[in-house]
């Protein structure tokens, strides 16, 4: 499964989904929108770390109900 989360464009303020195993610091990617290059820091690892955090959540949650 590949785990992504919401990123918002600096520049156009759109969200796209970025795949969390392609952000790291010193790394950019652009914008599928604007085309605005967007530069990847340590608080996108953080942000993106968060978001992986709440998805191993809810799947905990789930499959506790499930089995
Ligand atoms: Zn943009």
């Amino acid at each position: 499964m590949k785990l992504q989360f919401d990123l918002e464009c600096p520049n156009c303020h759109r969200e796209f989904k970025q795949a969390v195993a392609e952000v790291r610091p010193g790394t950019s990617r652009h914008c599928p929108y604007c085309d605005a290059e967007i530069r990847f820091t340590g608080d996108d690892g953080r942000q993106a770390q968060q978001a992986v955090d709440n998805l191993t959540r809810t799947l905990k949650k789930l499959s506790g109900k499930i089995g």
